[in-house]
């Protein structure tokens, strides 16, 4: 008999102080590996339903599984950048009905994973323990047709086994997640290397990366862990961040008034906002898991995993770092690890390369290139170096550059001078921006007088002046540097 909380997408409000809230999660990261991880079929998203199938990953009788080699390299590559320990590994057999699971098992890995025990820092600096990443198969995908889509009230239900036996690592951090914000940044930082290994193109909207989070809750400064709940069905980092806050408030409030936390699976519903019993917790035995007999077991060469740890590209932690040390940033800021996160920091390092302002280049790229990411042109890495430099010598207003940028991303191109000359944006040469500064004085001599007495308010007004005599295109930081010069 579960205990449940009253459903209602109210926030449930007992005192949460005096509680501390302790989650691990569990990330299937799906390898983006040609083809599967026992058979030759595509593994592809969005083919046409049971086109990428064939023998051996429907479980027909006497086919027989082959392993990936990729596959393999893939999961070191991700165990390696967790700092995990790669070592000689078997398969298991998992076994459970479920119809989008041809063979009636998952081949999977149980007490001897291949990758064990590492740690991943959070941008913060908080290290969260990796108790092991192991490889298993994907399960295929059952849609039910008609009652809005719950199993219960549907006419039927079709299934998909392009996705049954594409390859899988399953990451278990420890219990060492305390908020849900960090929950949030870890899956984040996880999501930025795995993308970094080269091993998954870390998409949660297409579900190549699925979170599920256990939640328990204890009095703070406990040292033993309170029952779990483990929350399915969370599809963006959003809906993971409000499932553990739910979550959480739900057992506060079951224990504060006496109850217990039963320990169970439970449903994230994103649209009434609330998690519900799905079914009580398996234990392992009632999976049966058995030593797969049809594969030998794995066992990584020494020079193979040297090779592999060899080959691995820095990860964001030291992308970050080094974009702090080029640009005098905090690597821990938002814009910093946004660029990284979207793998824009090669430009930064191009930027201070050619002695452009390595601040504003992560500027720019962590607010205008962001924004224009999808669907834009790939922005050429010179062409964004020659704008910071018209942006820095003052060739360009900032309103300008910005536009020029906007330019460059959503129709290409590779010369920013000229794209500024099509929209009218010629440069203004220092000489005539003197000469406008020197007319709007002599125009206004009592306010000049004024202004060279001190009375530092009238800058605005002089500035406002310059920008009407030179129709928008005077950079307003060269024009306040001039007033200065010439009060002086
Ligand atoms: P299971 O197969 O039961 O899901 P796993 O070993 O796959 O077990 O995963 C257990 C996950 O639950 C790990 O991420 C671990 O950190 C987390 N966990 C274990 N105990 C607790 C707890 N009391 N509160 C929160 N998370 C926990
Ligand atoms: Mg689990
Ligand atoms: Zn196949």
């Amino acid at each position: 008999m579960s205990t449940e909380a009253p459903a209602t997408d109210a926030p449930l409000s007992p005192d949460p102080s005096g509680w501390e809230m302790v989650i691990g999660l569990e990330v299937h990261c799906e390898l983006r590996t040609a083809t599967k991880l026992f058979c030759g079929c595509r593994n592809e998203f969005g083919s046409p339903a049971n086109t990428n199938v064939c023998p051996v990953c429907l479980g027909l009788p006497g086919s027989l599984p082959v392993i990936n080699q990729m596959a393999v390299e893939y999961a070191m590559r991700i165990g390696l950048a967790l700092h995990c320990h790669v070592e000689p590994s078997i398969f298991h057999r998992k076994n459970y009905f479920y119809p989008d699971m041809p063979k009636d098992y998952q081949v999977s890995q149980y007490d001897q994973p291949i990758n064990l025990d590492g740690w991943l820092d959070l941008p913060g600096g908080t290290r969260i323990g990796i108790e092991r990443a192991h490889m298993e198969e994907d399960t295929g995908k059952t849609t039910h047709v008609g009652g809005g889509g719950r199993i219960h009230d549907a006419g039927y239900s079709l299934v998909d086994y392009n996705r049954a036996g594409v390859p899988l690592v399953e990451i278990v951090s420890r219990p060492d997640l305390r908020s849900s914000a960090d929950a949030r940044s870890y899956v984040d930082e996880l999501r930025s290397v795995l993308v970094a290994t080269g091993a998954s193109d870390g998409k949660m909207e297409e579900g190549s990366l699925r979170v599920d989070a256990n939640v328990s809750v204890r009095a703070a400064g406990s040292a033993e862990l309170g029952t779990r709940c483990e929350i399915k069905n969370m599809n963006s980092l959003r809906s993971l961040g409000r499932a553990i806050e739910y979550e959480a408030a739900r057992q506060i409030a079951l224990l504060s008034d006496g109850g217990r936390v039963v320990q169970e699976t439970r449903h994230w519903n994103e649209a009434e906002g609330t998690t519900r019993s799905m079914r009580s917790k398996e234990e392992a035995f009632d999976y049966r898991y058995f030593p797969e007999p049809d594969l030998v077991p794995l066992a990584p060469s020494a020079s193979w995993v040297a090779a592999v740890a060899y080959a691995l590209p820095p990860m964001p932690a030291e992308r970050r770092a080094r974009v702090a040390a080029a640009t005098g940033l905090d690597g821990d800021s938002d814009s910093v690890v946004t660029v990284v996160r979207l793998d824009l920091d090669s430009f930064v390092m191009a930027a201070v390369d050619v002695g452009a302002d390595g601040a504003l280049a992560v500027r720019r790229l962590a607010n205008e290139v962001a924004a224009h990411l999808d669907g834009a042109r790939p922005l050429d890495p010179d062409a964004f170096c020659r704008l910071l430099l018209l942006e820095s010598q003052g060739k360009l207003t900032t309103a300008q550059a910005r536009e020029v940028l906007r330019r460059l991303l959503s129709q290409g191109g590779s010369d920013p001078a000229a794209v500024a000359a099509a929209l009218g944006f010629e440069a203004m040469g220092a000489g005539d921006l003197g000469d406008a500064v020197d007319g709007v004085i002599a125009a206004n001599p009592a306010e000049w007088a004024r202004f060279a007495a001190g009375e530092d308010k009238l800058q605005g007004f002089f500035i406002g002046k310059v920008k009407a005599a030179t129709a928008g295109k005077a950079d307003l930081k060269a024009v306040s540097a001039l007033l200065r010069e010439r009060r002086a």
